[in-house]
């Protein structure tokens, strides 16, 4: 490996040398800690056989570590002032380093010249101002993946893995859940960066389904009842669904949820995802006999 980034010294000398200010509005906080990013390619169970896809190198420091772990890395960086830095950072036949906004990467394109179709595992350490879109683009996009290992702020990682009930429960963990199973791998403390962020993070891990958990006629409409659901959170399912998606009937849900033995004043936090598949299939059944009269 070339200098070792994850040694605070080497990655001030290597800011310092390049002149290289950092940009708060990118999420630039770069890591300094050789164990974390070590957990990190362990949970990702990164090896040899291994495709990677990171998103944001910043410096480079976790690219070193999954040049030197994997077959082949592609990296997308949106801030060119870092190509300088790379080319002395990042010497490896391996990878491929993309400048651009990972956000308007033609992703598809990308998998399959870069991957030729094989399965990829997503390993990063993302800017926190798109942790969100960034994790539903990977998902929505039916890419060929594997896993999902990324850091994120602890709260998004409770929001992203927690269960019925809790109150980090929403509509973001139940679509989540219908791509991958998520795990928090482990916490990370903020002084592991350069500069420290406010809040601590955590590492999760997303393990793609090769078959979604729930059979469902109408994704469309399973994807607006959950939403739907947590549009006004203290409210119950029934109030909340026909204050926010017009296209589903107040009567009708009720009549649905009755039917399906659940308490008519239930909300939205208390369902799993089985719970929501089944009401958006009996929801989907009512529209199709309807178009059919
Ligand atoms: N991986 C490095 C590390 O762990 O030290 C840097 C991580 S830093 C949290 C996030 C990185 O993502 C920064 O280098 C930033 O410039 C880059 N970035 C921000 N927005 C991006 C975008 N839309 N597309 C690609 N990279 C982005």
């Amino acid at each position: 490996m070339s200098d070792k980034l994850h040694i605070p010294r080497i990655t001030k000398d290597v800011l310092k040398k390049y002149k290289f200010h950092l940009t708060k509005g990118l999420g630039q906080n770069f890591l300094i800690d050789g164990d974390v990013i070590d957990n990190i390619c362990n949970a990702a169970e990164i090896n040899k056989d291994d495709n990677v896809l990171e998103i944001g190198p910043g410096i480079g420091t976790l690219t070193q570590h999954l040049c030197e772990k994997a077959k082949k890395v592609v990296s997308i960086e949106i801030d060119r002032q870092l190509e300088a830095i790379h080319h002395e950072t990042l010497p490896y036949n391996n990878l491929t380093l993309i400048y651009d906004d990972f956000m308007k990467v033609d992703l598809i394109k990308l998998f399959n010249d870069h991957f030729l179709k094989e399965k990829v595992k997503v390993v990063a350490n993302i800017p926190y101002y798109i942790t969100t879109p960034i994790v539903m683009r990977l998902l929505e996009e039916r890419l060929p993946l594997n896993s999902i290992t990324v850091m994120v702020q602890k709260e998004v990682a409770n929001r992203f893995s927690s269960l019925p009930g809790s109150k980090d429960y929403g509509s973001i963990t139940v679509v989540i859940r219908y791509f991958a199973d998520t795990k928090l791998a482990f916490i990370v403390p903020s002084i592991v960066f350069i500069p420290q962020p406010k809040v601590d993070s955590a590492v999760i891990v997303m393990k793609l389904h090769e078959h979604p958990p729930v059979q469902l006629d109408d994704e469309n409409l399973f994807f607006k009842l959950v939403k739907g659901a947590f549009g006004q959170r203290r409210k119950t399912l029934v109030n909340s669904v026909s204050g926010t998606v017009p296209e589903i009937k107040k009567d009708e849900l009720l009549a649905i949820i009755t039917k399906l033995g659940f308490n008519p004043a239930i909300r939205g936090e208390k369902l799993s995802i089985h719970d929501f598949a089944l009401i958006a299939n009996e929801l989907n059944r009512l529209s199709e006999s309807a178009q059919r009269l």
